[in-house]
């Protein structure tokens, strides 16, 4: 029996994607070849490249601008160093507002000087921090719009003039966004948009060529966008993976859609954590992740008996992450509201029982 699938990452998809992309395996649209054993220069794979880069720029509303999309490889952390390479002079700020901004601030010091404008490091990350150190003269601002470990998630976009990059790893298409605020944004596929194994990044050429220093070519945006995101063998399935999702996005009524149906489930949860007296939210109210719900139990003695409970009625990846504790139930696009509404029930039974 299919289990309800709440894991942070690598995630759930539709089951529609699923076989698509086992049907690709075995063979790509009637051509007698798997997907993964034609060459990426085919005219069926070059087709499918771009079409992916495509519609990932339509879901961004950014097609005809001055915006590329690049489907490259080394997971959402290898652009915790791009980002840096390509784009800082001397000196850019960082929001730091959990692990994955620490290691993004980590590896932007290799390159110049990094200004931590906020953070929420104190509280265990539980917030998102809304005053900011005001610097003059940075190359860019980053932040993550969306805390995977902790379940915080920027609401509104701070408004800065610098360019901002963003690590959009765990909610990217989750929601409308005006995408044009940011000069850079990047996610690994593996929460939100297809498997583990390609990473979207979507950058406005304006800000591309501005460094001093001279980039690897494996590292460089500007190459990779010349190459069509082809300098090197790119990881075919997941990208074609990626290009079914972003399809069942469009057929699901796009961003208004889904960010309307991210959002009852949502609420559907949260409301359950806070009338339920058995449990408590980790994250501040106002900043609560819409695709990762963080809360623990009020009684940790009682762990067992609702562990018990949730694993019976056939729920996965329901486990927080060992930094914060408790539990995680991550509520990507591909979610269905039936199996938020199982763990509500789950959640009563086990406040009537426990
Ligand atoms: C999972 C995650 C990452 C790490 O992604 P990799 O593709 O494994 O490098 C980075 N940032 C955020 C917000 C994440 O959720």
């Amino acid at each position: 029996m299919k289990k309800h699938n709440f894991s942070a990452g690598p995630a759930i998809l539709p089951q529609e994607v699923l076989q698509q992309a086992a049907e690709a395996v075995q063979e790509l649209d009637g051509s007698g070849l798997s997907l993964i054993e034609i060459s990426h220069r085919s005219k069926a794979f070059v087709e499918i490249m771009e079409e992916a880069c495509a519609l990932a720029l339509e879901l961004s509303g950014l097609q005809n601008t001055n915006y590329k999309a690049l489907f490259l490889q080394g997971g959402a952390s290898s652009q915790f160093l791009m980002a840096a390479y390509n784009l800082m002079e001397t000196r850019a700020g960082y929001i730091n507002t959990g692990s994955w901004s620490d290691k993004a601030i980590k590896e932007a010091k290799l390159f110049g000087e990094v200004v931590e404008m906020a953070s929420s490091k104190s509280a265990n990350f539980n917030y998102i921090p809304k005053e900011l150190n005001a610097i003059g003269d940075l190359d860019y601002i980053h932040l993550t719009t969306n805390n995977t470990i902790f379940g915080t998630q920027f609401h509104n976009i701070p408004v800065l003039s610098p360019p901002l990059v963003a690590d959009m790893s765990s909610d990217l298409f989750s929601r409308p966004l005006d995408y044009s605020r940011f000069g850079l944004f990047y996610a690994g596929a593996q929460k939100n948009l297809g498997p583990a194994g390609t990473t979207l990044i979507i950058v406005d050429i304006n800000l591309l060529g501005k460094v001093t220093r001279s980039v690897p070519s494996m590292m460089d945006y500007s190459l990779q966008i010349a190459k069509d995101s082809m300098f090197n063998t790119p990881p075919v399935f997941p990208i074609y993976t990626s290009l079914l999702n972003m399809r069942w996005i469009v057929k699901q009524g796009g961003l208004e859609a889904v960010g309307k149906a991210n959002a009852a489930k949502a609420k559907l949860l949260y409301d359950e954590i806070d009338r339920n007296a058995a449990f408590e939210g980790f994250a501040a109210v106002e900043d609560r992740s819409m695709m990762n719900a963080t809360f623990n139990l009020t009684d940790e003695d009682t762990a067992a008996s609702f562990d018990a409970l949730w694993n019976a009625a056939g729920i996965s990846g329901l486990k927080g992450h060992r930094s914060v504790g408790g539990y995680r139930a991550s509520m990507y696009n591909a979610l269905p509201i039936e199996s938020v509404e199982l763990l509500v029930e789950v959640m009563k039974e086990f406040e009537r029982t426990k």
